[in-house]
């Protein structure tokens, strides 16, 4: 895979705006601003193919990365902003909900948390979700060059023990500005691919 053959695609919020494809898809799911868009940036070694923007709450859409024509990378609205009006924040919940319960090609849903803060009720609802379905997904925690090495252990147990994540799901600590956990995300990312080869 040529992951410098990365290109945004497109925009959507109903499912008849996706991408009309049955390559694999990979989703970013988080709270707004918890660096999904830098992740995304830091996987593909790019500096700004996903808009990294200072206003939470800035994208309404799920918008499609098209990774060498093998693979989508599907950065999904962010939620949980509470100064946004509670019908826009609704809607967004709704673009989430669909593309999660709609499409099949979804190979795995990688959940950012910030590792500096006790996850909210919108993540522990999300998590909830992935829990109870079907869908392989991992947690991953965002902004780990925020808290000290030492500090990384115990905010993963928090972060664990307030989500009740099962055992056997992975929540890797990482940081797109110290280029922490990028191995490991890629294998969790390549474990699936292969699944379905
Ligand atoms: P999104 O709304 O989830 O897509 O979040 P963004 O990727 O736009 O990031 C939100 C803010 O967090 C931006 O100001 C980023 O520069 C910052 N940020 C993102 N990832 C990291 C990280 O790993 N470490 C630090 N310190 N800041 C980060």
């Amino acid at each position: 895979m040529n992951l410098n053959n990365a290109r945004f695609e497109t925009t959507a919020v109903k499912p008849e705006q996706y991408p009309q494809s049955n390559l694999p898809e990979i989703a970013f799911a988080g709270r707004s601003n918890v660096g999904k868009s830098s992740m995304i940036n830091f996987l593909l070694n790019r500096k700004n193919l996903a808009y990294v923007g200072a206003t939470p709450g800035k994208t309404r859409e799920i918008n499609f990365f098209n990774i060498d024509d093998k693979l989508y990378f599907v950065d999904l609205p962010g939620y949980g902003y509470a100064k946004v009006p509670k019908e826009k924040s609704l809607s967004w919940d709704e673009t989430i909900n669909t593309y999660l319960n709609v499409r099949a090609q979804l190979k795995l849903i990688i959940m950012l948390v910030d590792i500096r803060h006790t996850p909210t009720k919108d993540d522990i609802l999300m998590h909830e979700w992935l829990a109870g379905g079907n869908r392989p997904y991992i947690v991953a925690a965002a902004k780990s060059d925020k808290v000290t090495r030492s500090q990384i252990k115990q905010r993963l147990a928090e972060i664990r023990q307030v989500l009740k994540i099962p055992d056997n799901i992975p929540v890797i600590p990482f940081s797109s500005e110290n280029k922490l956990g990028k191995e490991e995300l890629w294998r969790a990312i390549n474990s699936v691919l292969e699944m379905q080869a």
